[in-house]
């Protein structure tokens, strides 16, 4: 390989700093598709209305496990999408909204550099916001909040804050705040912009919108007039917001301690561009990775990525699997050479797709902060390290604690091989998780989940890819937790809340009915550290 030139570098450089690599973070139904197809407008990259929506159709329409979704009505896979705008390149994860498949969503928070939160402004936090936050703060990512729905009547934004602190542990910034609310939901005054920006005509399927600029202050005559009824109301709320004195620290949102916050409404269009603007002047560009302890500059280090996601049969026409690799750093070119670290062996980037929802594009080239599909002939794992320099390897993706277990039965030997081998290949894919019982084959193996959907796609991949039908023996568990210190297996011996097992890596874990059970454990024995996920310094050493 030739050393790169001088031109070479910067316009890497350029590159990477002009990406903005995202997830949006929700609860299901708080406006995610939306909103996805609102900034996809914004960027050119669909141009009708309901696109987003069309594809996702589309997907249902020619896929064959993905049946399984248009049954259900839910979105199991995911991808990435990217568009340009305003010089910047934006790639936003897709990720499934069914809390089911949350630990894909999890995964695919360690692709990203920050994360939209987006709120229905009548519903607060919801559950899954909230899991799917403390995985962004454990990984400290930085987190933007959207609140939705502004056109709805919801709940006073101060109450949206306060609940934000208390069930987050963030102080949220507001960047803008609402005039109106519910039906009378006007526009927003911009508090770092000094301005007022009042929409109409915002239509669902377009993403035109008439806005108004007012520049000034909230007490400045041209702007209590524009306001009319509610400029007593916003400027009281924007006195507050001094006087509590909480000003945006980029360290802090940095480190996850502070979101700015913005309003809006996804579905009408109000605010949408404000938010983009903004977002995509503070949001951070891809920022070094650690491997080993070693920060890796996404500029300054040869092409480096890892695997944060495999997914399989996305289309019945190409009935493969391709591994979605982060770039972290570098230059990715097609037909180059580069090593899979686990393996060591050197691979070739021939077939290399960048996935824009079902059509696929060969790529030629992308940098650090893109994601890029390859074609996996079987040989890839989640978290494995693709890297032209040998020294860099990722620290993985952490694997998180399922919450619901089957035992898997085997029923004649004639299949046994199939079936074997086909969970194996699906675990690796990270469709469930499996563990054994310390003794026996493959007839002591326990599937982990997050809920039922993912063991349905589980059998239905089975069957549809190794022809065998998967027994699944429902179990009482609800709960893993991986012992970190003062365990012995023998005090579970005749335990029966809680079951003792190996995990896929050979590492102990404890299956509990309830929480309750792990609680008393540690009454009874304070040496003994449990832990969510098995390997809790991952998130410190990936960071
Ligand atoms: P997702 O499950 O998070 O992807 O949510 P969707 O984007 O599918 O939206 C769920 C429902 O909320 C749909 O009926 C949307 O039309 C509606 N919705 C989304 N954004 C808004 C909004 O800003 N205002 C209102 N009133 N409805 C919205």
């Amino acid at each position: 390989m030739t050393a790169p030139t001088v031109e070479d570098a910067a316009h890497l450089a350029d590159e990477v700093a002009r990406r903005r690599t995202f997830a949006i973070i929700s609860h299901p139904d708080a406006g995610k598709t939306t909103l996805t197809e609102k900034l996809l407008l914004y960027g050119g990259a669909v141009r009708e209305a309901g696109a987003v929506r069309a594809q996702k159709a589309a997907r249902h329409a020619t896929s064959d496990w993905l049946e399984l979704e248009k049954q259900r009505g839910i979105s199991v896979s995911s991808s990435a999408l990217h568009f340009e705008f305003a010089g910047h390149r934006v790639n936003i994860l897709d990720t499934p909204g069914h809390r089911d498949f949350s630990e894909d969503t999890y995964r695919t928070l360690m692709a990203a550099d920050s994360a939209v939160m987006l709120i229905d402004a009548a519903r607060g936090v919801e559950a899954q916001t909230r899991k799917l936050a403390e995985v962004c703060r454990l990984r400290r990512i930085p987190i933007f909040t959207f609140v939705n729905k502004m056109d709805r009547h919801g709940r006073d934004p101060f109450e949206i804050m306060a609940e934000i602190e208390e069930v987050l542990g963030m102080d949220s910034i507001p960047m803008n705040w609402p005039v109106g609310a519910g039906s009378d939901f006007r526009g927003i005054y911009d508090r770092l912009g000094r301005k007022l920006i009042l929409f109409s005509g915002g239509k669902h399927g377009t993403h035109r919108v008439d806005e108004e600029t007012i520049e000034g202050e909230v007490g400045d005559p041209a702007l209590v007039e524009a306001m009319g009824t509610f400029a007593r109301d916003v400027k009281d709320g924007l006195e507050l917001l001094e006087g509590a004195g909480a000003d945006l620290d980029r360290e802090r949102v940095a480190r996850g301690d502070q979101t700015p916050m913005f309003f809006g409404s996804a579905l009408t269009n109000f605010g949408v561009r404000p938010f983009l603007d903004a977002y995509l002047a503070r949001a951070p560009s891809p920022t070094p990775r650690q491997s080993a302890g070693v920060p890796i500059d996404p500029v300054k280090h040869p092409f480096s990525g890892f695997v944060f996601k495999i997914q399989a049969n996305m289309d019945p026409d190409h009935r493969d699997r391709v591994a979605f690799l982060r770039i972290c750093s570098g230059q990715f070119v097609r037909g180059r050479n580069t090593i899979h670290l686990r393996s060591g062996k050197t691979i070739r980037l021939a077939n290399s797709t960048l996935l824009m929802g079902k059509d696929r594009a060969e790529v030629e080239e992308a940098f650090a902060g893109d994601v890029v599909g390859l074609f996996d002939p079987g040989i890839y794992r989640i978290g494995d390290t693709l890297s032209d320099e040998p020294g860099i390897v990722y620290a993985g993706i952490p694997i998180f604690a399922p919450e619901a277990f089957m035992r898997v039965e085997v029923a004649g030997v004639e299949k046994r091989k199939a079936l074997e081998k086909g969970i194996e290949q699906l675990v690796q894919e990270g469709v469930v998780q499996l563990f054994r019982e310390p003794t026996g084959g493959s007839a002591s193996w326990i599937l982990g989940a997050m809920g039922p959907l993912q063991f349905d796609v589980m059998q239905h991949r089975l069957k549809s890819e190794y022809g065998v039908d998967l027994k699944l023996g429902k179990l009482p568990y609800t709960i893993a937790r991986w012992p970190l210190a003062g365990f012995d297996p023998e005090d579970f011996r005749y335990s029966e809340r809680i079951k003792v097992v190996r995990d896929r890596d050979d590492r102990w874990a404890l299956l509990g009915h309830t929480s309750w059970d792990f609680d008393r454990l540690r009454d009874r024995n304070d040496t003994l550290v449990l832990s969510e996920t098995p390997d809790p310094t991952l998130f410190e050493r990936s960071l």
